[in-house]
Protein backbone atom coordinates (compact mmCIF):
# COMPACT_ATOMS: atom_id res chain seq x y z
CA UNK A 1 0.00 0.00 0.00
CA UNK A 2 0.54 3.37 -1.09
CA UNK A 3 0.81 5.61 2.23
CA UNK A 4 1.48 9.43 3.01
CA UNK A 5 2.02 10.38 6.51
CA UNK A 6 1.84 13.49 8.60
CA UNK A 7 3.62 14.18 11.85
CA UNK A 8 3.29 17.19 14.19
CA UNK A 9 3.28 16.04 17.06
CA UNK A 10 6.36 18.49 18.52
CA UNK A 11 8.02 21.02 16.44
CA UNK A 12 8.82 18.90 13.23
CA UNK A 13 6.60 18.96 10.48
CA UNK A 14 6.99 15.65 9.09
CA UNK A 15 5.65 14.40 5.82
CA UNK A 16 6.75 11.23 4.54
CA UNK A 17 5.68 8.31 1.58
CA UNK A 18 5.95 4.67 1.76
CA UNK A 19 5.23 1.52 -0.48
CA UNK A 20 4.89 -0.77 2.17
CA UNK A 21 8.52 -0.96 4.16
CA UNK A 22 9.77 1.04 1.37
CA UNK A 23 10.49 4.78 1.62
CA UNK A 24 9.39 6.94 -1.09
CA UNK A 25 9.64 10.69 0.31
CA UNK A 26 10.85 12.11 3.78
CA UNK A 27 10.54 15.70 4.08
CA UNK A 28 10.71 17.39 7.03
CA UNK A 29 10.75 21.41 8.15
CA UNK A 30 11.98 21.86 11.82
CA UNK A 31 11.15 25.40 13.77
CA UNK A 32 13.58 24.17 16.36
CA UNK A 33 15.96 27.35 15.16
CA UNK A 34 12.69 29.34 16.57
CA UNK A 35 12.70 27.74 19.82
CA UNK A 36 16.17 27.38 20.47
CA UNK A 37 16.39 31.06 22.06
CA UNK A 38 13.43 30.17 24.34
CA UNK A 39 15.73 27.02 25.77
CA UNK A 40 12.83 24.31 24.92
CA UNK A 41 9.54 24.21 22.82
CA UNK A 42 7.14 26.65 22.69
CA UNK A 43 3.86 25.22 22.18
CA UNK A 44 2.26 28.33 19.90
CA UNK A 45 5.44 28.48 17.89
CA UNK A 46 5.16 25.17 16.95
CA UNK A 47 1.67 25.67 16.06
CA UNK A 48 2.27 28.38 14.08
CA UNK A 49 4.98 26.96 11.98
CA UNK A 50 2.99 23.54 11.54
CA UNK A 51 0.13 25.59 9.63
CA UNK A 52 2.39 27.68 7.65
CA UNK A 53 5.16 24.25 6.82
CA UNK A 54 2.07 22.09 6.03
CA UNK A 55 1.24 22.38 2.34
CA UNK A 56 4.46 23.11 1.02
CA UNK A 57 6.09 20.05 2.68
CA UNK A 58 2.84 17.61 1.69
CA UNK A 59 3.70 18.79 -1.93
CA UNK A 60 7.67 18.15 -1.09
CA UNK A 61 7.13 14.84 -0.08
CA UNK A 62 4.77 14.25 -3.08
CA UNK A 63 7.37 15.33 -5.52
CA UNK A 64 9.99 13.65 -3.82
CA UNK A 65 8.26 10.42 -4.01
CA UNK A 66 6.97 11.31 -7.84
CA UNK A 67 3.57 10.94 -7.36
CA UNK A 68 0.07 12.43 -7.46
CA UNK A 69 -2.27 13.00 -4.02
CA UNK A 70 -4.79 10.88 -6.07
CA UNK A 71 -2.02 7.49 -6.70
CA UNK A 72 -2.27 7.25 -2.61
CA UNK A 73 -4.25 4.48 -1.09
CA UNK A 74 -4.22 6.21 2.41
CA UNK A 75 -3.74 8.68 4.56
CA UNK A 76 -2.26 8.43 8.30
CA UNK A 77 -1.67 10.88 11.00
CA UNK A 78 -0.27 11.27 14.39
CA UNK A 79 -3.23 11.28 16.59
CA UNK A 80 -1.16 11.89 19.44
CA UNK A 81 0.32 12.07 22.11
CA UNK A 82 2.20 15.48 21.87
CA UNK A 83 1.31 19.03 22.13
CA UNK A 84 -2.41 19.64 21.71
CA UNK A 85 -1.82 22.38 19.58
CA UNK A 86 0.66 20.96 17.24
CA UNK A 87 -1.14 17.96 16.72
CA UNK A 88 -4.15 19.32 15.65
CA UNK A 89 -2.73 21.29 12.87
CA UNK A 90 -1.67 17.54 11.40
CA UNK A 91 -4.75 15.67 12.02
CA UNK A 92 -6.88 18.34 10.63
CA UNK A 93 -5.04 18.44 7.18
CA UNK A 94 -5.02 14.92 7.28
CA UNK A 95 -8.74 14.81 7.46
CA UNK A 96 -8.92 17.26 5.03
CA UNK A 97 -6.62 15.62 2.76
CA UNK A 98 -8.39 12.46 3.43
CA UNK A 99 -11.89 13.43 2.78
CA UNK A 100 -10.70 15.10 -0.30
CA UNK A 101 -9.11 12.46 -1.60
CA UNK A 102 -11.66 9.78 -0.66
CA UNK A 103 -9.08 8.12 0.78
CA UNK A 104 -8.55 5.77 4.48
CA UNK A 105 -7.36 8.03 7.24
CA UNK A 106 -5.51 6.45 9.77
CA UNK A 107 -5.07 8.19 13.54
CA UNK A 108 -1.90 6.23 14.73
CA UNK A 109 -0.01 6.79 17.73
CA UNK A 110 3.55 8.54 17.46
CA UNK A 111 5.05 6.48 20.06
CA UNK A 112 4.35 3.29 18.31
CA UNK A 113 5.06 5.38 14.82
CA UNK A 114 8.99 5.49 16.15
CA UNK A 115 9.13 1.64 16.27
CA UNK A 116 7.36 0.91 13.36
CA UNK A 117 9.93 3.70 11.19
CA UNK A 118 12.81 0.51 11.68
CA UNK A 119 10.60 -1.50 8.81
CA UNK A 120 11.58 1.12 6.35
CA UNK A 121 15.54 0.03 7.37
CA UNK A 122 15.49 -3.37 8.15
CA UNK A 123 12.01 -5.05 7.09
CA UNK A 124 9.12 -6.27 8.96
CA UNK A 125 9.01 -6.28 12.50
CA UNK A 126 9.62 -9.95 14.18
CA UNK A 127 7.10 -10.78 16.51
CA UNK A 128 7.81 -10.55 19.14
CA UNK A 129 10.18 -7.55 19.26
CA UNK A 130 11.17 -5.42 22.58
CA UNK A 131 10.82 -2.04 22.19
CA UNK A 132 13.43 0.42 24.05
CA UNK A 133 11.51 3.46 22.86
CA UNK A 134 14.03 6.34 24.38
CA UNK A 135 12.67 10.57 23.08
CA UNK A 136 12.06 14.06 24.05
CA UNK A 137 9.12 12.79 26.56
CA UNK A 138 8.83 9.37 26.76
CA UNK A 139 11.41 6.09 27.99
CA UNK A 140 9.85 3.03 28.24
CA UNK A 141 10.51 -0.51 27.34
CA UNK A 142 7.49 -2.15 25.34
CA UNK A 143 7.22 -5.21 23.92
CA UNK A 144 5.87 -5.60 20.94
CA UNK A 145 3.62 -8.63 19.92
CA UNK A 146 2.15 -6.97 17.04
CA UNK A 147 3.18 -3.21 16.12
CA UNK A 148 -0.61 -2.70 15.26
CA UNK A 149 -2.57 -3.65 18.35
CA UNK A 150 -0.42 -5.37 20.88
CA UNK A 151 1.94 -3.13 22.51
CA UNK A 152 2.78 -3.89 26.03
CA UNK A 153 4.46 -0.96 28.15
CA UNK A 154 6.59 -3.40 30.88
CA UNK A 155 8.44 -0.16 32.49
CA UNK A 156 8.81 3.69 31.85
CA UNK A 157 10.43 6.67 33.54
CA UNK A 158 8.93 7.82 36.59
CA UNK A 159 10.30 11.39 35.88
CA UNK A 160 12.20 12.77 33.24
CA UNK A 161 12.94 11.28 30.08
CA UNK A 162 16.48 10.40 28.28
CA UNK A 163 16.31 13.20 25.74
CA UNK A 164 14.81 15.57 28.60
CA UNK A 165 17.89 14.68 30.97
CA UNK A 166 19.87 15.52 27.39
CA UNK A 167 18.54 18.73 27.37
CA UNK A 168 19.06 19.72 30.52
CA UNK A 169 22.53 18.87 30.95
CA UNK A 170 23.17 20.52 27.91
CA UNK A 171 21.88 24.03 29.33
CA UNK A 172 23.96 23.56 32.67
CA UNK A 173 26.66 22.77 30.66
CA UNK A 174 25.89 26.28 28.62
CA UNK A 175 26.00 24.03 25.23
CA UNK A 176 22.19 25.03 23.31
CA UNK A 177 19.32 23.51 22.59
CA UNK A 178 18.01 20.96 22.03
CA UNK A 179 21.03 19.20 23.87
CA UNK A 180 21.53 15.29 22.45
CA UNK A 181 23.42 16.10 19.39
CA UNK A 182 25.73 18.45 20.82
CA UNK A 183 26.38 16.34 24.19
CA UNK A 184 27.07 13.95 22.07
CA UNK A 185 29.43 15.56 19.65
CA UNK A 186 31.17 16.63 23.48
CA UNK A 187 31.31 13.62 24.56
CA UNK A 188 33.43 12.34 21.85
CA UNK A 189 36.72 14.23 23.22
CA UNK A 190 35.68 13.21 26.95
CA UNK A 191 36.36 10.20 29.17
CA UNK A 192 33.09 8.04 30.31
CA UNK A 193 35.20 6.99 33.21
CA UNK A 194 36.23 10.30 34.62
CA UNK A 195 33.04 11.23 37.11
CA UNK A 196 30.91 8.53 38.45
CA UNK A 197 27.06 9.67 38.09
CA UNK A 198 25.19 7.76 39.55
CA UNK A 199 22.74 4.76 37.99
CA UNK A 200 19.39 5.53 38.95
CA UNK A 201 16.67 2.65 39.87
CA UNK A 202 19.24 -0.18 39.21
CA UNK A 203 19.46 -1.06 43.12
CA UNK A 204 18.14 -4.83 43.73
CA UNK A 205 15.23 -3.23 45.49
CA UNK A 206 14.07 -0.72 42.46
CA UNK A 207 11.42 -1.35 39.50
CA UNK A 208 12.97 -3.86 36.69
CA UNK A 209 12.14 -1.98 34.18
CA UNK A 210 11.30 1.50 35.36
CA UNK A 211 13.87 4.01 34.64
CA UNK A 212 14.53 7.47 36.84
CA UNK A 213 17.01 10.52 35.02
CA UNK A 214 15.82 13.33 37.68
CA UNK A 215 18.66 11.95 40.41
CA UNK A 216 21.30 11.69 37.67
CA UNK A 217 20.44 15.09 36.20
CA UNK A 218 20.56 16.78 39.66
CA UNK A 219 24.24 15.36 40.15
CA UNK A 220 25.25 16.45 36.83
CA UNK A 221 24.06 19.76 37.91
CA UNK A 222 25.34 19.56 41.27
CA UNK A 223 28.72 18.30 40.24
CA UNK A 224 29.48 21.17 38.01
CA UNK A 225 27.95 23.83 40.05
CA UNK A 226 30.77 22.87 42.98
CA UNK A 227 33.57 23.08 40.45
CA UNK A 228 32.19 26.49 39.15
CA UNK A 229 31.79 27.65 42.65
CA UNK A 230 35.59 26.33 43.75
CA UNK A 231 37.18 28.97 40.61
CA UNK A 232 37.94 25.55 38.77
CA UNK A 233 37.45 25.15 35.56
CA UNK A 234 34.39 22.46 34.11
CA UNK A 235 35.78 19.23 32.18
CA UNK A 236 33.06 19.95 29.56
CA UNK A 237 33.67 16.70 27.47
CA UNK A 238 34.15 14.55 30.38
CA UNK A 239 31.07 15.40 31.83
CA UNK A 240 29.44 15.21 29.16
CA UNK A 241 30.96 11.57 28.03
CA UNK A 242 30.14 10.48 32.28
CA UNK A 243 26.85 11.48 32.10
CA UNK A 244 26.06 9.66 28.78
CA UNK A 245 27.81 6.94 30.17
CA UNK A 246 25.58 6.95 33.28
CA UNK A 247 22.33 7.13 30.49
CA UNK A 248 23.05 4.31 28.11
CA UNK A 249 24.26 1.87 30.78
CA UNK A 250 20.91 1.79 32.47
CA UNK A 251 19.22 1.74 28.81
CA UNK A 252 21.11 -0.85 27.56
CA UNK A 253 21.53 -2.95 30.97
CA UNK A 254 17.54 -3.28 31.41
CA UNK A 255 16.74 -3.10 27.80
CA UNK A 256 18.68 -6.98 27.85
CA UNK A 257 17.64 -8.20 30.81
CA UNK A 258 13.56 -7.36 29.80
CA UNK A 259 15.30 -8.93 26.43
CA UNK A 260 16.24 -12.01 28.27
CA UNK A 261 13.20 -12.09 31.33
CA UNK A 262 10.50 -12.63 28.25
CA UNK A 263 12.19 -15.03 26.27
CA UNK A 264 12.51 -12.30 23.10
CA UNK A 265 15.51 -12.14 21.07
CA UNK A 266 15.50 -9.22 19.12
CA UNK A 267 15.77 -5.58 20.17
CA UNK A 268 14.64 -2.37 18.65
CA UNK A 269 15.25 1.00 20.18
CA UNK A 270 13.81 4.09 18.54
CA UNK A 271 12.92 7.83 19.38
CA UNK A 272 14.90 11.13 19.18
CA UNK A 273 17.75 9.01 21.79
CA UNK A 274 18.02 6.47 19.60
CA UNK A 275 20.19 8.34 17.21
CA UNK A 276 22.63 8.39 20.16
CA UNK A 277 26.06 7.24 19.16
CA UNK A 278 27.60 5.71 22.40
CA UNK A 279 23.94 4.13 22.93
CA UNK A 280 23.80 2.60 19.93
CA UNK A 281 27.61 1.31 20.29
CA UNK A 282 26.93 0.01 24.04
CA UNK A 283 23.70 -1.43 22.64
CA UNK A 284 25.85 -3.66 20.10
CA UNK A 285 27.91 -4.58 22.30
CA UNK A 286 25.65 -5.70 25.15
CA UNK A 287 23.26 -7.49 22.88
CA UNK A 288 25.98 -9.44 21.24
CA UNK A 289 27.20 -10.79 24.28
CA UNK A 290 23.33 -11.44 24.95
CA UNK A 291 22.78 -13.29 21.57
CA UNK A 292 20.22 -10.62 20.84
CA UNK A 293 19.04 -9.34 17.63
CA UNK A 294 19.66 -5.31 17.22
CA UNK A 295 17.77 -3.11 15.31
CA UNK A 296 18.18 0.51 15.33
CA UNK A 297 17.30 2.90 12.72
CA UNK A 298 19.60 5.28 11.21
CA UNK A 299 19.67 8.14 13.03
CA UNK A 300 17.64 10.89 10.56
CA UNK A 301 14.71 8.04 11.09
CA UNK A 302 14.65 8.06 14.71
CA UNK A 303 14.23 11.98 15.14
CA UNK A 304 10.55 12.93 14.43
CA UNK A 305 9.47 12.50 10.80
CA UNK A 306 6.40 11.62 8.63
CA UNK A 307 7.78 8.31 7.36
CA UNK A 308 7.13 6.70 10.54
CA UNK A 309 3.81 7.59 10.39
CA UNK A 310 3.50 6.38 7.03
CA UNK A 311 5.34 2.90 7.93
CA UNK A 312 2.30 2.47 10.81
CA UNK A 313 -0.44 3.91 8.16
CA UNK A 314 0.99 0.79 5.59
CA UNK A 315 1.29 -1.61 8.21
CA UNK A 316 -2.30 -1.01 9.97
CA UNK A 317 -4.03 -1.17 5.45
CA UNK A 318 -1.76 -4.15 5.28
CA UNK A 319 -3.04 -5.89 7.82
CA UNK A 320 -6.77 -4.84 7.17
CA UNK A 321 -6.89 -2.85 10.37
CA UNK A 322 -10.08 -0.34 10.84
CA UNK A 323 -9.28 2.81 9.31
CA UNK A 324 -10.49 6.37 11.76
CA UNK A 325 -13.48 7.98 11.36
CA UNK A 326 -13.46 11.44 9.54
CA UNK A 327 -13.89 13.46 12.67
CA UNK A 328 -11.03 11.91 14.24
CA UNK A 329 -10.00 14.21 17.08
CA UNK A 330 -6.09 14.41 18.44
CA UNK A 331 -5.44 13.39 22.06
CA UNK A 332 -2.21 14.81 23.71
CA UNK A 333 -2.24 12.31 26.53
CA UNK A 334 -2.91 9.30 23.82
CA UNK A 335 -1.50 6.02 25.81
CA UNK A 336 0.89 4.01 23.89
CA UNK A 337 -1.22 0.63 23.93
CA UNK A 338 -3.58 2.59 21.93
CA UNK A 339 -1.27 2.11 18.64
CA UNK A 340 -4.57 3.79 16.85
CA UNK A 341 -7.83 5.61 17.07
CA UNK A 342 -10.56 2.96 15.21
CA UNK A 343 -13.64 4.78 13.99
CA UNK A 344 -15.85 3.48 17.52
CA UNK A 345 -19.37 5.03 15.59
CA UNK A 346 -18.62 1.24 13.68
CA UNK A 347 -20.56 -2.07 14.78
P1 LIG B 1 8.23 12.06 22.10
O1 LIG B 1 8.64 11.19 20.95
O2 LIG B 1 8.41 11.41 23.43
O3 LIG B 1 6.88 12.65 21.91
P2 LIG B 1 9.82 14.09 20.91
O4 LIG B 1 9.04 13.69 19.70
O5 LIG B 1 9.96 15.53 21.24
O6 LIG B 1 9.24 13.30 22.15
P3 LIG B 1 12.05 13.00 19.56
O7 LIG B 1 12.03 13.94 18.40
O8 LIG B 1 11.71 11.59 19.31
O9 LIG B 1 11.24 13.51 20.82
O10 LIG B 1 13.48 13.13 20.21
C1 LIG B 1 13.98 14.38 20.59
C2 LIG B 1 14.94 14.15 21.74
O11 LIG B 1 16.03 13.35 21.27
C3 LIG B 1 15.53 15.44 22.29
O12 LIG B 1 15.45 15.39 23.69
C4 LIG B 1 16.98 15.38 21.81
O13 LIG B 1 17.89 16.03 22.68
C5 LIG B 1 17.23 13.89 21.75
N1 LIG B 1 18.32 13.54 20.85
C6 LIG B 1 18.42 13.78 19.52
N2 LIG B 1 19.61 13.37 19.04
C7 LIG B 1 20.30 12.84 20.10
C8 LIG B 1 21.59 12.28 20.29
N3 LIG B 1 22.44 12.15 19.28
N4 LIG B 1 21.93 11.86 21.54
C9 LIG B 1 21.06 11.97 22.56
N5 LIG B 1 19.85 12.52 22.46
C10 LIG B 1 19.46 12.94 21.25
MG1 LIG C 1 12.00 17.80 17.74
FE1 LIG D 1 9.05 11.67 18.93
Amino acid sequence: PLVLGIETSCDETGVGIVRGTTLLADAVASSVDEHARFGGVVPEVASRAHLEAMVPTVQRALDQAGLKASDLDGIAVTAGPGLAGALLVGVSAAKAYAYALGKPLYGVNHLASHICVDQLEHGRLPEPTMALLVSGGHSSLLLTEDITSDVRPLGATIDDAAGEAFDKVARVLGLGFPGGPVVDRMAREGDPEAIRFPRGLTGPRDAEYDFSFSGLKTAVARWVEQKRRAGEQVPVADVAASFQEAVTDVLTRKAVKACRANGVDHLMIGGGVAANSRLRAMAEERCERAGIRLRVPRPGLCTDNGAMVAALGAEMVWRGRPASAIDLSADSSLPVTDVSVPDTSLP
